[in-house]
């Protein structure tokens, strides 16, 4: 055996357990074997990776490079400048109605990063994390490098993907340790309503052990008329909620790498204990233009969300076209999730297509179009296809799909 194969062979078992039972993000690798292929010069449709095609707004831009001309080298404090603290809590008073001081905000690596931060600080082995399903493919891999325990409650199709308040209250338990939920939703982009989220955070006010965390980071792509609801505004719950969001989705700043939590201090601080012996305050500059952003103007972010809800309408008209899948109308974030469960068994006389990992990894091969299975989301019938793409490459994308299904037998 070559040196190079008996390395791999070898080298995965002496990776930690905890490595070891990860799942990789297949929204990454998905788009990671996209690029490889584009590199390969095949002409690849990339919807696979949830960002924003638009760029940075020059305001937020050049508030990045004044601090670096400002000298802002150096490490911030863990949780992030005052300055910035401040402008999320201004934030989150303006568009959440959720009344938090500076020292209740802690300035993460991104969204991601606070969501991992704050199950790291809460969860003990074998406490319960109740997931909303479909969910985002991390928050199941994230309870489960805590030693935590995933109970999924789905949310039907016929119910637009979302959970209702009965199904909460018949997967708690006493181990039931923290709720967690993202609205508007990746990968279904359904939106809560203020409604739904009150029934169910009347559910969660008989369970004062019982945290929530309410994962908001697509809170400004929303094409509901009511708008967005945060469940932290409710005053019986706001101590027990932990508000995540970010400068990714709204503003276009996905490497831009800011995320913040919004939470009771005792719940900042251990945040903040267990990121100052892991990554320290995030990165300087970055969190200059964030506070650009949250203090700036939203003109862009909303001609942004115009152009989603287009494509949004754009995409699921011609997806509806498609003989055999079944689609809903998201209210919000750049996802469209067909349920494509009918082509499941069937094949193009070369490959047999036997589920949603199947059906993506086909297509990739064959039209070079990436989207992500639904398997990863918790919804094994479906696939994500990201709308956050130019019109004309969405358009081609779907009839891609299109032609793909009429090989099909
Ligand atoms: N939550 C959800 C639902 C997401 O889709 C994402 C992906 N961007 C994140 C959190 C993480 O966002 P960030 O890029 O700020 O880490
Ligand atoms: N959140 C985006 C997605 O769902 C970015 C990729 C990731 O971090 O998973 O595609």
């Amino acid at each position: 055996m070559s040196a190079v194969a008996e390395q791999t062979q070898v080298e995965p078992r002496l990776l930690a357990d905890r490595i070891n039972a990860l799942e990789e993000s297949s929204t990454l690798a998905m788009t990671k074997m996209a690029r490889e292929l584009a590199a390969q010069g095949h002409k690849v449709i990339s919807l696979s990776v949830g960002e924003p095609d638009f760029k940075t707004p020059a305001f937020i831009c050049e508030a990045a490079k004044k601090a670096i001309d400002d000298g802002f080298h150096g490490y911030s404090p863990v949780a992030g400048y005052p300055d910035l603290r401040k402008a999320i809590a201004d934030k989150l008073k303006r568009d959440n109605n959720i009344d938090w001081k500076p020292e209740n905000i802690v300035v993460s690596t991104g969204a991601k990063h606070s969501l991992a931060n704050v199950i790291q600080v809460l969860i003990n082995p074998g406490d319960e994390v109740v997931i909303f399903a479909p969910y985002w493919v991390s928050y199941s891999e994230m309870v489960k490098l805590a030693e935590g325990k995933s109970v999924i409650v789905e949310g039907a199709f016929d119910n637009d993907f979302k959970v209702t308040a009965a199904q909460l209250e018949a997967a708690i338990t006493p181990r039931t340790k923290i709720v967690m939920y993202a609205s508007p939703n990746n990968p279904t982009g359904s939106v809560y309503s203020e409604a739904e989220l009150r029934a169910i955070g009347a559910v969660l006010e008989k369970h004062e052990d019982i945290y929530v965390l309410a994962d908001e980071i697509y809170e400004y792509i929303n094409f509901t008329e009511a708008g967005h609801f945060s469940m932290g505004s409710i005053p019986a719950l706001k101590d027990r909620v932990i508000t995540v969001n970010g400068v990714a989705k709204g503003f276009a700043m996905t490497g831009w790498r800011i995320g913040f939590i919004g939470a009771a201090k005792w719940i900042a601080d251990g945040v903040e204990k267990l990121q100052g012996q892991v990554t320290s305050g995030t990165n300087s500059i970055a969190q200059k233009a964030a506070t650009a952003a949250f203090n700036g103007p939203l003109d862009a972010t909303r001609e942004m969300t115009k152009a989603y809800a287009r494509r949004r309408d754009l995409v699921i008209g011609l997806l509806k076209e498609i003989p055999g899948f079944k689609v809903n109308v998201p209210d919000g974030a750049f996802y469209a999730f067909p349920d494509v469960s009918y082509y499941f068994g069937k094949s193009d006389g070369t490959t047999l297509i036997k589920d949603s990992d199947d059906f993506c990894n086909w297509l990739l091969n064959n039209s070079f179009v990436s989207t992500v299975a639904g398997s990863g989301f918790g919804a094994p019938n479906c696939i994500r296809i990201s709308t956050a793409a130019a019109d004309e490459a969405l358009a081609e994308a779907v009839q891609r799909i299109k032609d793909a299904m009429a090989t099909l037998k």
